[in-house]
């Protein structure tokens, strides 16, 4: 991190908009590469304010954000989920012997990722806004405010902002379709609580359109939130607490820690992410999971992409969109197949009424299915493998007799 005077002009090989995991990763991967890599962060302290459940797998962890799985942000580590019917009648619970995911603190993790930028020799600028970026002849100018960075490569990673989407040619997300408002707080004195579990609570009336979940973060800590596509979503939140049957009672006298309020995007990539020495990663990009809203694992990959496709465009000496095409090469053959049939299957379950999510539910609890489903299932792969078509079978199947 560096002082700058007023209305400094800076040059670098990239700009990096926004200083979140997705930016900070992209940052780090550069400068080892040789490039000097500029990250521009609005805010004082990264990671801050914190939007994130914080729930990603070791796998996430080590090989994607490339940390190790004992850092001072790793919370607790989950085996399993218990999911709610609509009713709370009835709770599935899909559980395996090992570790599946590990709860992060977000503000400490995304400090780790400045250590490893900063180490690697990637320069981030705190508390400078990116106002505009604009082309000028075959460089971008990004426009901070007291500093000017002027670079051939310009790359959006500011989140769900999408600063750069229409200037690639892509749309971003719809609000309440490909983008959900959520909220969530944490809480100090949850009782009854497995910290091995998450749990998750299906049902237009707590979450229309999403879900809300409970990611312990201790013994009796945890934070409890909700998406939906429905506005406001903190009367929803208040509700959830205060009349869900398996949630009120153990969460009467909790003390509030910390809320927040955030978007989780579930439509998938945009039409486009890549353009003219241009790269969008991350949330930017839409890149997360369908079905969940999980962004840190994917995101990682399309930072990886695109640090891979600069690398390669740049060597060749030729940054235009069709060289920097290859992006979207690399991020599909690494997930989008996965992505696609997540999408897939968001549109299919948000269509089902309460009634057939209640069975559902019913019919997870039964054993095959159950089996199944743990020796497939996976948080980042969620729908990979023969078996995945096999658990929909059968759970189609059940539903059907
Ligand atoms: C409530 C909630 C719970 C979630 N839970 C999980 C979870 O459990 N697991 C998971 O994997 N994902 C989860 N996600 C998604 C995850 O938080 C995002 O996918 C992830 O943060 C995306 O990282 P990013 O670096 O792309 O963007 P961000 O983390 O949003 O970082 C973007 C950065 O850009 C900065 N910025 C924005 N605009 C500008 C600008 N104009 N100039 C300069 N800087 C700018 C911001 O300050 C920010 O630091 C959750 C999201 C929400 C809302």
């Amino acid at each position: 991190m560096r002082v700058l005077s007023r209305c400094s002009q800076l040059a670098a090989d990239v700009a990096v908009v926004g200083g979140g995991p997705a930016g900070l990763l992209l940052a780090s991967l550069l400068a080892e590469s040789g490039f000097k890599a500029v990250v521009l962060e609005e805010h004082r302290v990264v990671g801050e304010p914190p939007h994130c459940a914080g729930l990603v797998t070791p796998r996430c962890l080590r090989w994607a954000l490339g940390l190790p799985l004992s850092g001072e942000y790793v919370q607790n580590a989950v085996r399993g989920a218990r999911v709610y019917s609509p009713s709370g009648a009835t709770e599935a619970t899909v559980e395996r012997p090992s570790v599946q995911a590990v709860v992060v603190d977000r503000p400490l993790l995304d400090r780790a990722l400045l250590g490893v930028a900063l180490s690697s020799g990637a320069e981030v600028l705190l508390r400078h806004r990116v106002r505009a970026i604009r082309r000028a002849g075959n460089q971008w100018l990004v426009d901070a405010g007291d500093v000017a960075v002027r670079s051939p490569v310009v790359v959006d990673a500011a989140g769900p902002r999408f600063l750069l989407a229409r200037a690639v040619g892509a749309r971003p997300p719809r609000m309440l379709r490909g983008a959900l408002p959520a909220v969530q707080v944490e809480l100090e004195g949850v009782r009854g609580m497995d910290p091995d579990f998450v749990e998750i609570y299906l049902g237009s009336r707590w979450a229309p359109g999403f879900f809300a979940w409970l990611i312990p973060t201790g013994d009796r800590e945890a934070r409890i939130g909700l998406a939906a596509s429905r506005k406001p979503v903190l009367p929803l939140l208040k509700h959830l607490l205060a009349r869900h049957p398996r949630l009120r009672s153990r969460v009467a006298g909790a003390r509030e820690r910390r809320l927040l309020a955030g978007v989780v995007l579930v439509s998938g990539p945009l039409s486009r992410t890549w353009g003219n020495g241009a790269l969008l990663v991350g949330d930017a990009g839409g890149f997360t999971k369908p079905t969940t809203g999980g962004g840190l694992f994917v995101g990682a990959i399309s930072s990886r992409a695109a640090a891979r496709a600069i690398e390669l465009a740049w060597s060749r000496g030729d940054l235009s969109s069709r060289s920097l095409s290859l992006y979207e090469s690399l991020w599909r053959a690494a997930v989008g197949r996965e992505l696609a049939k997540m999408r897939l299957a968001r549109a299919v379950l948000r269509c089902l009424p309460d009634p057939v999510v209640e069975e559902a539910i019913g019919v997870l609890r039964s054993r095959p299915v159950r089996e199944l489903l743990e020796s497939s299932s996976d948080v980042d792969y969620q729908l990979s493998g023969v078996r995945a078509a096999a658990v929909a079978r059968a759970l189609a199947l059940s539903l059907l007799t």
